[in-house]
């Protein structure tokens, strides 16, 4: 087929804050980038990030970029890769004050310095005293960061494919990746663009469940890529749930709602976390209060005629940090539940927030596997950064406000390293065009016509599956059930049908792409949790209650054509600093 063809230095597929931070860092090195995304870049999930992004600045209370190390790695439950983490922690400071030159608008002490509030699992000294360690712009941090990129981005003459949705990458058969078929979202028309090296910055993947704080788009896209071309995904069993969602609804309440002051209380208008959580209460990690809502809920002390959420209580902050400091907490209750935190409590309950795995990387974002006895090769012109990544410096429990600064911290590091993969690369391959046919293939089946299944119904199918069977608790009746499932769906996607058979602007036939990267990553997460018999982070298994380091403090390898499962080490020694060797994780 004779597509267009467009050819670049670098090819980013994604427009959040991972990809325009890897862009900028490129573009402003004279490289030749395009940057493809299926929605206006200003409308990737970043922009939706509210309570801020670490760095032990210490403007507020002391602080250390070793004790966030200490924090990231316990909350990650040692799972975490401790180069990695301290590689970020370092950097972050650096950052946010680099950040900060390109526009962001963060809120301000009365002293003129960076505001920062307290937030989960954040402490002093190793575990001592809760420290304030996010930065904030109010609570729209991720919009400012968003924003400042973009524009950054624009005056270093990125090249924008604003509504291209990346269909799969091409690949020859010496293993380099040489770009993507990507699909004009606009007009129905697939197009080659080549690369010497490309970048997945696709984000995440929270449309795998029913109640989720993520956009719509949030569908792992690049992850499935990614498995489709070969490459194993990384820790899927690792799905954060944010312990506070809008009750039946799912949106996200920030936990700078508890790090501005706010607590959680019980039908019995119990401060309950007390019990769970002595020494942090509210700001235990996300792990712990989401086990402790449900475990409330579950022992008849929930909220409301139906007993089944908690409330989140901040009326006693008063009206004006929350309209300084919450205005769009605020906003969002006011519009999706119709009562005002200034005076009442929000009704609450765990959501599904983030996916800690991903595609394997290093801390210089080069996508690596397969792991074969102590070595891991980097697939040639590939790299990965964000929350599509694993590289691992989240773990088994990402900490809020970690994530915002890992898009920024591997971004640039990747943008840095393709630079010097360029020198060594001053050339395009020739094109596969194998590999090309393979990925529109998947177009093609979309225009078989007849009856069928619907995309939608089998979408909300699966995401409830995934809600049941893979969950906050876990055993192996259930995931068993789940694995069984969620195979059902698989074959059944091949008997799903689209009536819409348009080419100018068809998102149902986007819909139809996007369940099935949905279905390939819930295999990946249904396979790799009923695998793993320990307790560890958010992997909660009432079967395996403790974590077994012994066993289990390794990462999980899930290969989708073979579907197997392989393991490799953590990596528990850190770049200059001595190790924090595993112990029990108590806040
Ligand atoms: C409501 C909410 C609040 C949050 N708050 C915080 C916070 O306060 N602090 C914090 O640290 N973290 C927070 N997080 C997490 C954090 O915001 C995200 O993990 C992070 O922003 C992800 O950035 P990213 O660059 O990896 O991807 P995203 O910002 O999700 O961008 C993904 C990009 O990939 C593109 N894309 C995807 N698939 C395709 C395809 N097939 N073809 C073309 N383009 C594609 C999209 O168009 C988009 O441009 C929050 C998350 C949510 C959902």
């Amino acid at each position: 087929m004779n597509l267009p063809r467009r050819r670049f230095d670098v090819l980013v597929i994604g427009a959040g804050g991972g990809g325009l931070r890897a862009a900028l860092q490129l573009a402003q090195a004279e490289a030749n980038v395009a940057v493809v995304s299926k929605v206006f870049p200003t409308r990737s999930h970043t922009v939706a990030a509210q309570g801020g992004m670490n760095a032990a600045l210490a403007n507020v209370l002391p602080d250390n970029w070793l004790w966030h190390m200490y924090d990231t790695v316990k909350g990650s439950d040692y799972l975490g890769d401790q180069d990695a983490i301290e590689y970020m922690c370092r950097a972050a400071a650096h950052l946010v004050i680099d950040l900060e030159h390109a526009g962001v608008p963060f809120s301000r002490l009365e002293n003129g310095k960076i505001y920062q509030r307290a937030f989960g699992g954040q402490s002093q000294n190793f575990g001592g005293e809760q420290a304030a360690r996010t930065c904030a712009a109010a609570d729209r941090t991720g919009h400012a960061i968003l924003h400042s990129l973009y524009q950054q981005n624009i005056r270093a003459k990125t090249h924008f494919f604003d509504e291209f949705f990346a269909l799969d990458l091409i690949k020859d058969a010496k293993g380099y990746i040489l770009g993507a078929v990507v699909l004009e979202i606009e007009t129905g028309q697939p197009w080659v663009i080549e690369a010497k090296c490309t970048l997945l910055a696709t984000g995440g993947a929270g449309q795998l469940f029913r109640t989720h704080t993520n956009a719509r788009i949030n569908t792992g896209d690049g992850m499935a890529m990614a498995s489709r071309a070969g490459i194993p995904l990384q820790d899927m069993e690792f799905v954060q749930f944010h312990p506070t969602g809008i009750a039946g609804k799912g949106m996200l309440i920030t936990e700078g709602v508890r790090g501005e002051g706010g607590y959680l209380i019980n039908r019995e208008g119990e401060r309950f976390m007390e019990r769970y959580a002595p020494h942090v209460k509210d700001l235990a990690s996300r792990d712990v209060v989401s086990r402790a809502i449900y475990t409330e809920v579950k022992e008849g002390r929930g909220c409301g005629s139906h007993g089944d959420y908690v409330l989140l209580k901040l009326d006693h902050l008063g009206e004006k940090v929350i309209k300084e400091r919450l205005p769009g907490i605020r906003q969002t209750v006011l519009t999706f539940l119709h009562i005002d935190p200034i005076d009442q409590p929000i009704p609450v309950y765990p959501t599904c927030h983030y996916v800690m795995g991903g595609i394997p990387t290093n801390r210089f974002g080069q996508v690596v596997a397969p792991y074969n006895e102590g070595a891991e090769e980097a697939i040639p012109g590939l790299y990965a950064v964000g929350e599509c990544a694993c590289v691992s410096v989240h773990g088994a429990n990402r900490l809020g406000g970690n994530s915002l600064l890992d898009i920024v911290v591997f971004g640039r590091a990747a943008g840095n390293h393709i630079i010097e993969y360029l020198q060594g690369h001053r050339y395009h391959r020739a094109l596969a065009h194998e590999s090309v046919e393979q990925a529109l293939e998947r177009l093609v089946r979309w225009e078989r016509s007849g009856d069928g299944e619907s995309v939608d119904g089998l979408r909300a199918e699966l995401q409830k599956v995934m809600e049941q069977n893979c969950g906050v608790f876990r055993n192996e009746e259930v995931l068993k059930e789940g694995v069984s499932k969620v195979k059902e769906i698989a074959e059944r996607l091949q008997h799903v049908r689209l009536k819409d058979q348009s080419k100018i602007f068809n998102t149902a036939r986007l819909d139809a792409l996007e369940l099935e990267n949905l279905v390939d990553l819930a295999q990946a997460v249904v396979h790799c949790a009923l695998a793993r018999q320990e307790s560890r982070g958010a992997h909660y298994r009432v079967d395996y209650p403790e974590r077994d380091d012994a066993r289990w403090l390794k990462h999980s390898l899930y290969f989708q054509e073979q579907e197997q499962i392989e393991y490799k080490p953590v990596r528990l020694k850190p770049l200059t600093v001595e190790t924090f060797p595993p112990k029990e994780r108590v806040y």
